[in-house]
């Protein structure tokens, strides 16, 4: 079997690439060394497989979310992702058994992708936690960038306004600085991995690297812990935030607030907070665009006779509103320019007249009801 190639190299794209890039420059390729243009061309149709194994994976989302994973823990040879600490770059990584280069690399076809999720994503997703594999660099690392969603109130939303939102978020341990080291403690090459960092891992006739699960990849452990994270070098921590809503913003609305995230180690800045806002019901008000929708229910008489009505805005103004004789449910009025402001612009204030009819009439007034009823022939 020949060397994996990076599927990447193979497309020629960066591994930041969009699916959107992604996909153009397969179908580029694709069209280009097609066996149907280049007939009996083995190395054109060797090169057309190549491109469709490689776009198989890193066309659908979910494979080349696992394809980088493994990627970044070193698994397809000496192209692990930038800043891996688990790298095969590492000296002494190449050792019998453990190199990625060595024969019968792993081809992540021979991964069952389906069973991959649950098997070795949990396994990873076990020992470090939920941050990204091989992220740990000695250097400063940015703070890790947060995302929340909030629930604001209705009026909140429209009007603006401060909600306070708690965090969990991993920072880097105050006790060690992210060494993981007690106190005074000494640090020494770790046993497990000899100082590599990374650990041999096979399984069904593969091996790949990952970070060694005794010094999460660091290389060395400390003679005793930090109590604090207990060696993790780093700790999840609940932060509270008192959060500035924009006025105007609606379900689904996004912000970002730079800095807000995660503390960054050794002085590197924090990371950002996003924020997606999902905005409460209210029991009198509803949205459209800009528009406010007032829902207000008035009685068959003031329907049928029409009558003055009198709200307050969201700002808290008063205003009087004329409903006319024979108003019926879903009619609609609208007060210019009373409704969400955002950006500069202002909707307006819509209020939709909703006739509810009384249960239970007196019997007076359920003999006017008749007697009227009568007087133009209805039935009842
Ligand atoms: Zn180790
Ligand atoms: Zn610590």
């Amino acid at each position: 079997m020949a060397q994996t190639k990076d599927f990447y190299q193979v497309i020629g794209v960066s591994p930041s690439a969009t699916q959107d890039e992604l996909k153009k420059q397969y179908r580029r390729l694709a069209a280009k060394y097609h066996p149907d243009k280049n007939p009996g061309d083995a190395a054109a149709t060797e090169r057309f497989k190549e491109i469709s194994e490689a776009y198989g994976v890193l066309g659908d989302v979910d494979k080349r979310k696992h394809y980088d994973q493994m990627r970044q823990l070193g698994a397809f040879g000496g192209f692990g992702g930038g800043g891996s600490r688990s790298g095969a770059s590492r000296p002494g990584a190449g050792s019998p058994g453990a190199g990625p280069t060595g024969a019968g690399g792993f081809r992540y076809e021979d991964l069952d992708v389906g069973g991959f999720g649950g098997g070795l994503g949990d396994l990873f997703g076990s020992i470090f936690g939920n941050q990204r594999p091989g992220a740990r660099s000695k250097g400063p690392e940015r703070g890790q960038d947060v995302e929340t969603s909030i629930e604001v109130p209705f009026r909140t939303a429209v009007s603006g306004g401060k909600v306070s939102v708690e965090l969990e978020v991993t920072e880097e341990c105050g006790q060690c600085h992210g060494s993981g080291a007690a106190p005074g403690a000494k640090v020494q090459t770790c046993p497990e991995c000899h100082g590599r960092g990374t650990i041999s891992f096979g399984q069904g006739g593969f091996a790949v690297q990952r970070p060694c699960p005794q010094c999460m990849g660091r290389g060395s452990v400390p003679t005793e812990r930090c109590p604090s994270c207990n060696g993790a070098g780093e700790l999840r921590a609940r932060r509270k935030v008192l959060i500035t809503v924009p006025n105007g913003v609606d379900t689904g609305s996004k912000i970002r607030l730079k800095g807000q995230g995660g503390k960054g180690s050794k002085n590197a800045p924090p990371g950002d907070l996003l924020i997606t806002f999902t905005v409460l019901p209210d029991r009198f008000y509803t949205r459209e665009g800009l528009d406010l929708v007032a829902h207000m229910p008035i009685n068959i008489a003031q329907a049928t006779l029409g009558t003055k009505i009198e709200l307050k805005s969201l700002d808290g103004k008063k205003v009087a509103l004329r409903i006319p004789r024979g108003t019926s449910s879903g009619k609609r009025l609208r007060v210019r320019g009373q409704g969400i402001e955002k950006d500069g612009a202002r909707g307006d204030l819509i209020v939709e007249v909703n006739v509810k009819v009384p249960e239970g009439l007196d019997e007076a007034a359920e003999a006017k009801m008749k007697e009227f009823a009568d007087s133009i022939g209805l039935k009842y």
